[in-house]
């Protein structure tokens, strides 16, 4: 367990802290001009002043790393989503960094006091709840700021739920495309996963429990009834994966309402060969056949049964095709 080095360099800290109790950072203080100077040892790790990005546990905090013990121990500062559930975080571990909160609500009064610090030599931490920083959670401005301020930005890796949830999936690792999570509105939802559709690359959202069966169904109809993963709860004592096709998948959820506890929703590529390559024009002969004797719904059914290719894609050439596409 990481400790203070000693009483100097924890009286140090003591006056650098300078958060008020809304968790804002103050006026820097003279220490942070001190330690650009030297490094801050701790552990085994050296830490210059800087930006570190920090992952954490998305559920079982022996997965914390070492090196992020090693620098949250001795951060003059740690930024993050909710200060009470990162003090808890810190409690855990022994640990009372001071906290500053940094989210979407308040980013934009924060970024520059902690440009501030950053600039007068401080180590600040960027913490989310759970989890890497960044990945669907607060901090890619900060991070831009930073670089474009020529101070130094360090990633320390860890937990993510999104790489956890592919590790599990059985789907293909290869090429993978994190697309966090879609609208809420079905509608807009189907949008959004119509743009997704020929993604030659396994697809990864965040969805809650609540839109999980409807999102599921939406996929369906959207990317065709591909292979797929639930993984819920990932690293705690109820873990889940649940493998099956689209459709299926939404039946199960469907049946058995809203699932407890946080989800990770995987989607394999389409299926390679003549549905994933299907040309254009190809497409369009086997609809401009089919609208011939069909309405525009019957033929994009019959085309996108026939072809693999997503119901919701066929249907909008065939809108096209038939004058009513916008
Ligand atoms: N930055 C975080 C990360 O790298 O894991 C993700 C933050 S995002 C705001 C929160 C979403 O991540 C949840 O709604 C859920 O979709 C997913 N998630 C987080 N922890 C999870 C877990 N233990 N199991 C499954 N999904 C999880």
């Amino acid at each position: 367990m990481p400790r203070r080095q000693d009483a100097q360099r924890a009286s140090e800290r003591k006056s650098s802290r300078g958060i008020s109790e809304e968790g804002e950072a103050s006026a820097p203080k003279p220490i942070e001009a001190q330690a650009r100077s030297k490094l801050l040892v701790a552990g085994a790790a050296r830490f210059e002043p800087g930006l570190y990005l920090v992952a954490t546990p998305i559920g079982n905090l022996r997965d914390v790393t070492l090196r992020a013990l090693d620098l949250l121990a001795v951060a003059d500062l740690i930024a993050c989503e909710d200060t009470r559930v990162s003090a808890k975080l810190l409690a855990h571990f022994g640990l009372s960094a001071p906290l500053a909160a940094y989210h979407e609500h308040n980013a934009e009064r924060m970024r520059p006091k902690l440009m501030e610090r950053l600039k007068a030599g401080a180590v600040v931490a960027l913490i989310s709840d759970a989890g890497t920083p960044l990945v669907s959670d607060p901090g890619w401005k900060l991070v831009r700021a930073a670089l474009a301020d020529g101070i130094r930005v360090s990633a320390l890796p860890g937990p993510s739920a999104a790489l956890a949830g592919l590790l599990l999936s059985g789907l293909p690792s290869d090429r993978f495309l994190f697309a966090g999570f879609l609208p809420s509105k079905s509608a807009a939802r189907k949008k959004s996963l119509a743009a997704l559709a020929t993604v030659q690359a396994t697809l990864i959202f965040f969805e809650t429990a609540p839109r999980l069966a409807a999102s599921l169904a939406d996929m369906a109809e959207s990317l065709g009834d591909r292979p797929a993963a639930v993984a819920r709860e990932l690293t705690k004592l109820y873990e889940e994966v649940h493998r099956q096709p689209l459709a299926a998948l939404a039946a199960h959820y469907r049946a058995a309402g809203p699932p407890k506890g946080e989800i990770v929703v995987l989607v394999a590529p389409p299926a390679s060969g003549a549905a994933a390559t299907l040309d254009e024009a190809a497409l369009d002969r086997s609809l401009s056949a089919a609208l011939a004797t069909m309405s525009v719904k019957d033929a994009s059914a019959a085309v996108a049964a026939a072809t693999g290719q997503p119901r919701r894609l066929v249907y909008q050439r065939a809108l096209a095709l038939s004058g009513r596409g916008t």
